[in-house]
């Protein structure tokens, strides 16, 4: 169905905004209200949802989470960046495998599966989409998110 994403975006963000509150990590949008797209809502919210999340879970106190939402090329790329404990280079070609986590030790006090971006992955190809992450060490995480733009004729 076509749907309107800083809209979902806004819904997504509102739902977890506590949840970063708690950490003292703020949220800070630039969104194109225009962008629609054709999706299935339900689970484009699922994909944000553990995004949005795990953005949170790895930010470190009192920084920022920055959402974007733009059009390149016919595509709706959402890009989400954090200022967190990033993604050590070796273990980022494997992250979106199914029950990978980073540095299980750290990480299962958080009660995660590793199945989140795995699942996301799979909704936005069937989408007609892709996922890249690029993640330094210390410095943060950026996920984007690249659909179809929905266009009537
Ligand atoms: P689930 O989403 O199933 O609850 P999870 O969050 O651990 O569990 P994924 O969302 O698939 O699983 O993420 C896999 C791993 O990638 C995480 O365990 C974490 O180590 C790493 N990771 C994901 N996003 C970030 C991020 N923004 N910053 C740092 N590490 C991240
Ligand atoms: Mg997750």
């Amino acid at each position: 169905h076509p749907l309107v994403l800083s809209e979902l975006i806004v819904d997504v963000v509102s739902r977890l905004e506590w949840v970063a509150n708690e950490k003292n990590v703020s949220f800070e949008h630039t969104l194109n209200e225009e962008i629609i797209v054709f999706a299935d809502r339900d689970r484009l919210d699922q994909v944000l949802t553990n995004i949005v999340q795990n953005a949170i879970t790895y930010s470190k106190q009192f920084s920022s989470i920055f959402i974007e939402l733009t059009t390149n090329n016919g595509k709706a790329n959402i890009i989400i960046r954090d200022e967190g404990i990033g993604i050590p280079e070796k273990d980022l070609p494997h992250i979106m495998e199914r029950f990978y986590r980073v540095n299980k030790a750290r990480t299962r006090a958080d009660g995660g599966t590793g199945l989140g971006l795995a699942i996301a992955e799979q909704i936005i190809k069937k989408h007609q989409g892709s996922i890249n992450i690029h993640s330094k060490i210390n410095e943060g995480t950026t996920v984007t998110i690249s659909l179809p733009i929905f266009e009537l004729e």
